[in-house]
Parts: structure tokens; C-alpha cells; sequence
């Protein structure tokens, strides 16, 4: 039980207090992490489908100890303060390892951070993203940030101003998660993003047969809209091969590379 405000009691289940103990231990363990460098990022390559090559990593975050996948700890993160703190842990070491890649001798892509809508109020971060490129002489090119359409919702005036702010310093954007939550066209029409990534929810359902069309529209639309697709989650070479006839620009999955370590990259 737990006392509130007015001074009554709030009975809380056996079940709502495992969960709330669950949650309190996560949040004990990204605080640790946050002071104890205990997380690291994987790379996961996005495929150029023209050239078979690999234009882009996304970083993906991962915990040192591995007790727990981002699907668990982010949206606990994204609770509290912790999200701004881990946002910028992310793109220090997105950072350091275009540095390591060019001290290897490895030609640089971009790396793509993923962007939490609760990031938004880290009202710096672009400034501190290009303070922290421009030290290391490293083009603001070579760092993406993947957002979700969740970020414009009450949002819509901070989030343009925010988005101004990633352009004005050379950082690209890009739309993550495309076809899951409100996926509004009417949105595509004017964030200012140049890609556009099709979730693999999608995949899963639009590259069964006799349903490519849709998925063919799809890509369709955002090339009228002078934009490129990305397709993530991209399995089997079945679906690669389809995505390549519908003239898809890029794709990301298994089927290709699952994300591995900095130091596996090499080209
Ligand atoms: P996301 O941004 O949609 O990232 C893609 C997820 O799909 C990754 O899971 C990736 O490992 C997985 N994936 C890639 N290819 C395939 C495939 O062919 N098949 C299947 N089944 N899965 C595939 P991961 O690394 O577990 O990340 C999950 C989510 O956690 C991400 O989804 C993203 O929303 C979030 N996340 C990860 N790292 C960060 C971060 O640094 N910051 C923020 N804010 N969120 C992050
Ligand atoms: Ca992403
Ligand atoms: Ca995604
Ligand atoms: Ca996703």
C-alpha cells in the first residue's frame, strides 16, 4: 500500500506490485549502466538494393550484461529523465565508432540513431550531436536520426522546430516504424525527412502473394514524394528479390546481416 496525496491508502494487487518492482529494478540497472559504461551499440547493416552494398548501420543498444533487450528497458527509460542521459550515451559511442572505423582505415557510411519522442525534450541535443561531429572532423552527414510519427503527436510545433534544428546542422532524418501506430500520409507530405522505413509488420503482411501490390504502391507513393523506402525485417531472399522488382531503394533485416559489433565491420 502506498499513501497519496489525500492521505487514503491505494491497495495495489500481487500482480501490479511485481510489475512495479520489476519496473523499480530496471530503472536501478540503467541508472548503473548510465554511470558504469554498461551499455555498448550494435550495427546493423541497411543494404543499398541497386549495388548490394552497405550504405548505412543502424545502432542498436544493448546492455553490457545482456539481462534485457531494448523492447523491455527503452520504455522504461522513456519514463523518466533516463532516456535524455542514455539518448546522448548513444550518440557519443555512435561518435567514437565512425572514429574507430576511420582510424581502421574502413570507408565511412552513416551511422542511424534511434530518436525516443521523449528525447524531445532534450531541447540541446542536435547542438550537442554536431558540437560532438564537429571535434572529431567528422561530417554531420554521416549520422541519421530515426523518429517515429509518435514524436508529432501534441507535438507538432516542438517537433518541426526540432527537425529544423537536425537540418540546419547537416544531421538526415529519417521516419522509422512506418506502417505501424496512425502511419498518416498526410504527415509524408510534409516532415521533412528523406526516407521513409516500412516496418516489418508490414513485410510480414503485404509480401505474402497477391499482396505485392500494395506494398508496390506503397513504395510508389513515397518516390512521388521524393523520398526513399526502406524495408526492415527483410528475412528471406523470397521477399528481397520482391522488394528489388518494386523498385525498393533499401532494405535491412536478417536476410542480409543481423546487427553485429563495430569491430566486425570491415570494408
Ligand atoms: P527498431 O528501431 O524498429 O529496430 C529494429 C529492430 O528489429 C531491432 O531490434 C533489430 O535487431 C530487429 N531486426 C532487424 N532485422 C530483423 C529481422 O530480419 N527479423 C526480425 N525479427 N527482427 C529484425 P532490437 O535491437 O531488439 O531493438 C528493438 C527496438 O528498441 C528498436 O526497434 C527501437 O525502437 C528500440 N531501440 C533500440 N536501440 C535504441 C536506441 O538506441 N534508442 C532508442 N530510443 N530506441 C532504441
Ligand atoms: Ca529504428
Ligand atoms: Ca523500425
Ligand atoms: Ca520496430
Amino acid at each position: 500500500a502506498k499513501q497519496t496525496g489525500k492521505n487514503k491508502d491505494v491497495y495495489y494487487s500481487p500482480e501490479m506490485r511485481t510489475a512495479l518492482r520489476q519496473t523499480q529494478e530496471i530503472k536501478h540497472i540503467l541508472h548503473t549502466a548510465c554511470e558504469e559504461d554498461g551499455f555498448y551499440l550494435l550495427f546493423q547493416p541497411q543494404i543499398d538494393v541497386a549495388t548490394e552494398k552497405v550504405y548505412c548501420y543502424e545502432a542498436l543498444l544493448r546492455l553490457k550484461n545482456d539481462a534485457l533487450s531494448p523492447a523491455q528497458f527503452i520504455p522504461i527509460a522513456e519514463e523518466s529523465e533516463l532516456m535524455i542521459t542514455i539518448g546522448r550515451i548513444v550518440a557519443t559511442k555512435a561518435v567514437e565508432q565512425l572514429v574507430s572505423w576511420r582510424e581502421a582505415g574502413i570507408a565511412l557510411v552513416p551511422i542511424a540513431l534511434n530518436f525516443s519522442p521523449k528525447q524531445i525534450n532534450d531541447k540541446d541535443y542536435a547542438t550537442f550531436l554536431k558540437q560532438l561531429l564537429d571535434k572529431h572532423h567528422l561530417q554531420a552527414n554521416l549520422i541519421e536520426i530515426e523518429f517515429t510519427e509518435s514524436i508529432l503527436i501534441n507535438n507538432d510545433e516542438e517537433a518541426t522546430k526540432l527537425f529544423q534544428n537536425f537540418l540546419a546542422a547537416g544531421i538526415q532524418l529519417a521516419l522509422d516504424d512506418f506502417g505501424t501506430g496512425y502511419s498518416s500520409i498526410r504527415y509524408l507530405t510534409f516532415i521533412p525527412v528523406n526516407k521513409i522505413k516500412l516496418d516489418k509488420s508490414f513485410v510480414d503482411i503485404f509480401l505474402q502473394d497477391g499482396k505485392e501490390s500494395f506494398i508496390e504502391n506503397i513504395i510508389r507513393l513515397a518516390h512521388s514524394l521524393n523520398k526513399k523506402i526502406i524495408v526492415e525485417g527483410v528475412e528471406e531472399e523470397a521477399q528481397y528479390l520482391k522488394l528489388k522488382h518494386s523498385n525498393c531503394d533499401y532494405i535491412q533485416g536478417y536476410y542480409f546481416s543481423k546487427p553485429i559489433r563495430g569491430d566486425q565491420v570491415q570494408h
